[in-house]
């Protein structure tokens, strides 16, 4: 089968190359990858994963058709990947934590990916895809929209609660309309004003009086501490990325005075996934696209990732 491979990061070592499909579990017909922020840095060399097994095929956010039946799977299916791996056998998988499983990691990096044309894959990593829910959106669940729907979660939000993201991009644009959902008071710092639209506040700066009950920031680095002058007390502020730096200055008075919590968040658990698909079964969901791409077409898809403002890339098979 084709497939696309580097042996040492940097995208123009990416190669397309022909190999034999290898692993465990059902077989999956290709037909959408995603292009993250995930794949773009391990493709790039610009993260300290331990990448293996080298030479690496990535792509961590796949949709396709199961070529075979499992137990509750079906030869046919439309499917997508749940992207942890994980042993069913720590602390963390016996207390439904299996996206921190100590023996894990993320299919994609720790294993070859779904950048070809068949994945093999464990079943207790496939989920099947509502009707409703059309490719391009069921191939942005795995990453970006359990992300974001688990974000949420930890923020423990109740309704009217007024509640300010950062950014709106891969993930971003699930957290904003997800929240909007939920029954919260939606206001979004982005420059994206098609958002408006849906009937969620846009704001391309933050005014200094601006406080909110729930902060998403993903972005890291200044902002970061940043942010946390905006929570009202008691508020919440829940990070799941460092776009812009692992280090933030933190105003510690300001967190213990007005009893603030810092919340980490990452990915999601598959009992995440599975409410996650059955409320983008029922919801009219927006996705915004940037451009589709062939998947052997990699190399422009990534070049374009760095310049896109926003919008969705799809890699098709
Ligand atoms: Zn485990």
């Amino acid at each position: 089968m084709k497939a696309i491979e580097f042996d040492k990061s940097g995208i123009d070592n990416i190669k397309i190359v022909d190999t034999d499909l290898k692993g465990n579990g059902i077989k999956v017909k290709v037909i959408k990858a995603g292009l993250n922020p995930l794949d773009y840095n391990l493709i790039a060399g610009n993260v300290v994963y331990n990448v293996k097994p080298m030479p690496h095929i990535p792509g961590s956010e796949v949709m396709g058709i199961a070529m075979e039946d499992g137990k509750n799977i079906r030869k046919g299916d439309r499917v997508i990947v749940y992207n942890r791996i994980f042993d069913n056998a720590c602390d963390m998988c016996y207390s439904g934590n299996e996206h921190l499983c100590y023996n894990g990691g993320i299919w994609g990096v720790i294993t070859n990916g779904g950048y070809s044309e068949y994945i093999k894959i464990d079943e207790q990593n496939l989920f099947r895809v509502p009707e409703p829910i059309d490719d391009n959106t069921a191939v942005s669940i795995g990453i970006g929209a359990l992300t974001s729907y688990r974000s949420l979660k930890r923020s423990k939000p109740k309704i009217n609660d007024k509640i300010l993201i950062y950014g709106a991009g891969n993930t971003g644009i699930f957290t904003v309309q997800l929240a909007h959902k939920m029954g919260l008071d939606v206001y979004v710092y982005s420059r994206n004003k098609e958002l408006e639209e849906l009937g969620i506040k846009v704001i391309d700066s933050i005014p200094e009086d601006f406080l909110a009950d729930i902060i998403i920031n993903p972005l890291g680095g200044k902002l970061f501490g940043d942010s946390i002058k905006h929570l009202r007390r008691k508020g919440k502020i829940v990070t799941y990325g460092v776009l812009t730096g692992r280090m933030a200055d933190l105003d510690i008075a300001q967190l213990y005075t007005n009893e603030l919590e810092i919340t980490g968040s990452t990915g999601g658990t598959r009992k995440d996934l599975s409410e996650l698909l059955s409320i983008l079964e029922k919801s009219n969901f927006r996705l915004p696209m940037y451009k589709e791409y062939s998947l052997w077409d990699i190399k422009d898809a990534l070049y374009a990732f760095k310049e896109r403002v926003n919008g969705r890339i799809v890699l098709n098979l």
